[in-house]
Parts: structure tokens; sequence; C-alpha cells
């Protein structure tokens, strides 16, 4: 079953990766090489996912990620994390800002896709809530510890 994903990635040759593999598994592809260009297109219509590189020129896709939760019509758009940062202080950071999940550079393809649908299946529970994301904090803080 095909999404709208919105992919937000100011590396070409990434983004292009990201795009033909999602485009290959039946996704609709949109793409932002900025935070303002994917306000832009979220403005514009909603996608049915996000998927944010948190190192963007100019505004960062963490910062992006928690303005998109501050806003009720944002607030729950499913949000998937890029990033080089595998630290696990950067993990606990990107999901507090809101990401449902979190994928490290190199990622696979395939992992994108895998957790591209496990991200769109936990939006369709109704069991998403804030809550859960809490504890998925909480888990990953005790990992640490
Ligand atoms: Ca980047």
């Amino acid at each position: 079953m095909g999404a709208t994903v919105l992919v937000v990635e100011d590396e070409p040759q990434i983004q292009e990766l990201v795009a033909v593999n999602l485009e290959h598994v039946g996704h609709q592809v949109l793409r932002a090489s900025s935070a303002e260009e994917a306000e832009a297109a979220i403005r514009a219509a909603l996608p049915d996912v996000l998927v944010l590189d948190w190192m963007l020129p100019g505004e960062s896709g963490l910062s992006l990620a928690r303005r998109l939760r501050a806003d009720a019509r944002t607030r729950d758009l499913p949000i998937l994390m890029l990033t080089a940062r595998a630290m696990e202080q950067d993990k606990i950071s990107g999901l507090e800002a809101g990401a449902d999940d979190y994928l490290t550079k190199p990622f696979s393809p395939k992992e994108l896709a895998a957790r591209i649908k496990a991200v769109l299946s936990g939006a369709r529970r109704s069991s998403r809530t804030t809550r859960s994301r809490s504890r998925d904090c909480a888990s990953i803080r005790r990992r640490a510890a």
C-alpha cells in the first residue's frame, strides 16, 4: 500500500537513493532540501510520513521536528529521522523532539522501507500517543545508563 512520503535531505545523492527506493516499493515521494522547503510542502499538503535528515542547511531537522510537534495540524505526522549521528544522547534528543523512529547513516534502503512501514502502521493504531513516545525515551535512557 503506497503512502505519500516527504523526504527532507540536502545531500542530492542520498535524497535520490531514498526517493528511488521508496518509489520502488510503491510510495509517492515528495522531496525537499531544507526545513524551509519542507514546511512549504507540508503547508501545501500533509504527507503520510516525513523522512527527515537531522543536519540540514539553515534550520536543523531536529528543530523542524520540534516545531511540527508543537503545531496541532502536524502533531501526529509520523517522523523518521535520518542522521549520521549515532551517539545515544543524540537518539534521545531526536526522540524527545518528537521523532517516531531513527535511522543512522549509512542505512540500507530495505531497512528504511521496513521502518517506514512500521511507522505508518504505528500511526494507524489509536494507541499511538505522546505517552508511548516518552516510554521509548525512558527505555533508551535505561539502556544508556
Ligand atoms: Ca544533511
